[in-house]
C-alpha cells in the first residue's frame, strides 16, 4: 500500500527533514506550509527527486477551514495513512512577567489548536489505519524559564494529547506517538530573538552540541514506519540528553 504522509510546517526546518527522509522511506509526502511557498517547493523537488509523489499546500493549521483543504488535497494522492504534527511557533524569548497575551494566543492556537484539527482530520480520514506523530519538545518537562513556559505548558498539552489519542485510536489501528526535540538548529531561534541559541546553549546539553533537523527526522521516521508497529503513546526523547 501506498504511504501518503502530510507533514505541517514541511517548508522549514524539522519538517523539511522530516519530509525529506519520509520520501528516502518510500512515502509520498503533503508539504503543508503557511508562508514560504519556495521552502516548500524546494523539498517537494527533492520528494519527487526521491521517486515519490509530493505536493506543497499552503495552510495555516490554526484555521479550521485551511486544515480541510489540506487535507482535501492529500486525498487526491490517496487514502492518508501518516501525519506529522510539526508545524509550530515560539513568541519572544524573555520573562513570564513580561508575555503578552496575542503571543500566548497565538502559541496555544497553533500549538494546541492546529494540533487538534488536524489530529481530528487524521482520525476521520485514516480508515485503513495510520501513524500521527506529534512534535512536542523536551520544554513540556523542562518547563523553560525565563525563555517561553507558555510555549513549554502548551508542549506538554501535545504530550498528554499523544497519550489519549494512542488509547483511542488504537481500536482503529492508527498508532499516536511523539518526539519530544531539544535545542535544534533551525529557523525558529531567530524567531524568537534568539538566533545563536543553539550555539549558546551547548554547554548546558549533555552531549555538548544543539541536534541537527535530521537527527529528529529520523526518529520521526522510525514512529511512522514498520518497525514501529507496537509503539503508540510513546515521547521519543531527542534532547541530546537535556
Ligand atoms: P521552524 O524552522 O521555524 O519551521 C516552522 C515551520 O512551521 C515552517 O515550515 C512554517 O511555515 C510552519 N508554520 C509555522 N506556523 C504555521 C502555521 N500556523 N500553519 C502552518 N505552518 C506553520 O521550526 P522548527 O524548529 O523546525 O520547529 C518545528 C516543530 O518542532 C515545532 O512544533 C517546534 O515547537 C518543535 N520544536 C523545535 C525545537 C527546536 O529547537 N528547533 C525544539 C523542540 C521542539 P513557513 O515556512 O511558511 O513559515
Amino acid at each position: 500500500m501506498t504511504s501518503v504522509t502530510i507533514v505541517t510546517g514541511g517548508g522549514r526546518g524539522i519538517g523539511a527533514a522530516t519530509a525529506r527522509r519520509l520520501a528516502a522511506a518510500g512515502h509520498d509526502v503533503v508539504v503543508g506550509y503557511r508562508n514560504d511557498q519556495a521552502a516548500a517547493e524546494a523539498v517537494v523537488a527533492d520528494v519527487r527527486a526521491a521517486g515519490h509523489r509530493g505536493v506543497a499546500v499552503p495552510a495555516d493549521t490554526a484555521d479550521p477551514d485551511q486544515v480541510q483543504r489540506l487535507f482535501d488535497a492529500a486525498a487526491d494522492l490517496g487514502p492518508l495513512t501518516g501525519l506529522v504534527n510539526n508545524a509550530g511557533i515560539t513568541s519572544p524569548i524573555g520573562p513570564f512577567a513580561d508575555l503578552r497575551v496575542d503571543d500566548l494566543r497565538r502559541v496555544v492556537d497553533v500549538n494546541l489548536v492546529g494540533y487538534v484539527l488536524c489530529a481530528q482530520q487524521a482520525a476521520r480520514r485514516m480508515t485503513r489505519g495510520g501513524a500521527i506523530v506529534n512534535v512536542s519538545s523536551a520544554a513540556a518537562t523542562l518547563g523553560s524559564p525565563g525563555e517561553y513556559v507558555h510555549y513549554a505548558a502548551v508542549k506538554a498539552a501535545t504530550d498528554t494529547l499523544t497519550v489519549g489519542l494512542a488509547k483511542e485510536l488504537a481500536p482503529h489501528g492508527i498508532r499516536v506517538n511523539a518526539v519530544a526535540p531539544g535545542i535544534i538548529r533551525t529557523d525558529i531561534h531567530a524567531l524568537s530573538g534568539a538566533p545563536d541559541r543553539p550555539d549558546t546553549a551547548a554547554g548546558r546539553i549533555p552531549l555538548g552540541r544543539a541536534g541537527e533537523p535530521d537527527e529528529v527526522a529520523g526518529a520521526i521516521a522510525f514512529l511512522l514506519g514498520p518497525d514501529a508497529s507496537y509503539t503508540t503513546g510513546a515521547v521519543l526523547r531527542i534532547a541530546g540528553g537535556l
